[in-house]
């Protein structure tokens, strides 16, 4: 793959010289995401419109240089990193709430949305937009679908594949194309709304999502319970959803993710639980009541020392705080950190749990769980120093072992954050390779040059 000083030329005259840049600064910006990673794009492109994206995946093909599409680069797996140089295209620009449409239930955005800023414009309409990452306040609706973003609310609400009723999407030869529809049904033509959510950007650009919206709930109740030990805990995840009770969220948090969330945010978490649930529930002013209560029971018959709910919205936004600022507290425990984001049949969470505790004691790695329990997905994060060899080597041997227990039960090695660069070499413990040959040859189908996004997922 080539990219020149002559092909950023070209790439200037496309989107002018505001949104473009070749300098060492910008580019080190957009090296980036959450994983230890770094690579240096050859540029960075801020495209203003489809056609822009268009132009510039033309361009690409006819130079073959690689375009790496990007939103806010939180992703956890190594998706916007440009591991084979070329182009950085950053989506942040096209950032527009084109409509919300209160009448038919949807929304059109633009994928450098903020998924937050979203979720409060349709609430200021009584309306409700699920997916909710955890990192909501700065991943973006673009960056969302191409990577199926859950979060906590999935447990009752779904994913983000269950909101993208329609995409405008730039093919990577270059022409734009409209999926799927604005109306509640429809079935014309092959579901390419549905493979395109969750690609990572290997088969197409995002410019424009229309997305299916809920009525706002009429009340929200939050609750923490504390246990004094993980598996009971567990355990009572699995007899909630065993009894047929939908909370809207059920979050597991161990002791290590307790006590550096409340170092982090001092929410007044319970340090010395052994676990805590958080657990939501919505819906009218009975039926939250009567959820709750049942919730309670369950918990204290299986074993929790305390359940206390949130009286007032802000205990209840101090929860969420210090819920969602576990993943970048975990630091406290070692420079390093492995990510992972298993999910297991909801009534295997307890075994794993068990597993997980094994294998930090018998490795001596500190492990640290948390996660959407409610759908079993639960993220594990291996805090070590990778400088040294041993740990290193005991930690991916740890992993390995972790996924083959999560697809021995009938797991999924990744819930949420997808495959990109750090989990592609695993994609064969869980996918045939009649199955990956398919992909190979989808891939090809949309992208012959192999130009968009590469070197993820497919290597
Ligand atoms: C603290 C923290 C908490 C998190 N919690 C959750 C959580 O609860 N649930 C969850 O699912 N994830 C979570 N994540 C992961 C991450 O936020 C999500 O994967 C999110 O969807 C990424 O969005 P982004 O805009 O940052 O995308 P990026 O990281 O920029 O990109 C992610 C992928 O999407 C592709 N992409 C981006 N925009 C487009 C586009 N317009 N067209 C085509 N492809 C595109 C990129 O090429 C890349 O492959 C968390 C991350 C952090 C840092």
């Amino acid at each position: 793959m080539a990219f020149s000083h002559q092909v950023f030329k070209k790439i200037e005259t496309i989107v002018g010289k505001a949104n473009c840049s070749a300098d060492r600064e910008e580019r080190l910006c957009y090296s980036y995401d959450t994983t230890p990673e770094a690579v240096y794009p050859d540029a960075v492109v801020f495209p203003r419109n489809a056609d822009d994206v268009s132009s510039v995946l033309k361009l690409a093909n006819q130079y073959q240089f690689a375009v790496t599409p990007r939103g806010a680069g939180t992703g956890m797996t190594g998706g916007s990193l440009p591991v084979k140089g070329g182009v950085v295209l950053v989506m942040t620009r096209l950032n527009r709430i084109i409509d919300i449409d209160v009448d038919n239930l949807i929304a059109v955005v633009e994928p450098g949305v903020i998924t937050g800023d979203l979720h409060r414009a349709v609430a200021q309409k009584g309306l409700f937009y699920p997916p909710d990452p955890s990192s909501s306040d700065f991943c973006t609706l673009g960056g969302n679908a191409a990577e199926c973003a859950g979060g906590p609310k999935a447990v009752k609400y779904g994913v983000t594949r269950d909101y993208v009723l329609g995409l405008e999407v730039v093919l990577p030869t270059g022409e734009i194309i409209r999926t799927g529809v604005q109306t509640a049904k429809g079935v014309v033509g092959y579901d390419v709304t549905r493979l395109m959510v969750g690609s990572e950007g290997t088969l197409g650009v995002i410019t424009r999502l229309t997305l299916r919206l809920l009525p706002k709930p009429d009340l929200v109740k939050t609750a923490t319970a504390v246990f004094d030990q993980m598996e009971t805990a567990a355990e009572a995840v699995s007899e909630i959803i065993r009894q047929g009770i939908v909370p809207r969220a059920i979050e597991y948090m161990d002791n290590a993710s307790i006590r550096c969330a409340e170092n982090y945010i001092h929410a007044g978490l319970p340090v010395d639980a052994e676990a805590i649930l958080i657990i939501e529930v919505d819906g009218s002013a009975g039926e939250t009541e009567h959820s709750m209560q049942r919730i309670e029971a369950v918990c204290r018959a299986s074993g929790a020392c305390e359940f206390k709910s949130a009286a007032t919205s802000q205990e209840t936004e101090g929860l969420w705080k210090a819920r969602k600022a576990v993943s970048p507290a975990l630091f406290a425990y070692g420079p390093d950190k492995i990510n992972e984001d298993i999910v297991v049949p909801r009534s295997r969470i307890p075994d794993m749990v068990k597993k997980i505790k094994a294998l930090s004691r018998q490795t001596g790695l500190t492990m640290v769980s948390f996660g959407h329990a409610g759908d079993g997905n639960i993220h594990f994060n291996i805090m070590l120093d990778k400088r040294l060899p041993e740990q290193l080597q005991k930690a991916h041997q740890a992993i390995d072992e972790i996924f083959d227990y999560t697809l021995s039960v009938g797991g999924t090695i990744s819930g949420e954050h997808g495959v990109g660069t750090s989990k592609s070499s695993y994609m064969t413990k869980e996918i045939s390779p009649e199955f990956l040959a398919l992909m190979r040859r989808i891939k090809s189908a949309f992208d012959p040059a192999g130009i968009l996004n590469p070197g993820k997922m497919l290597m």
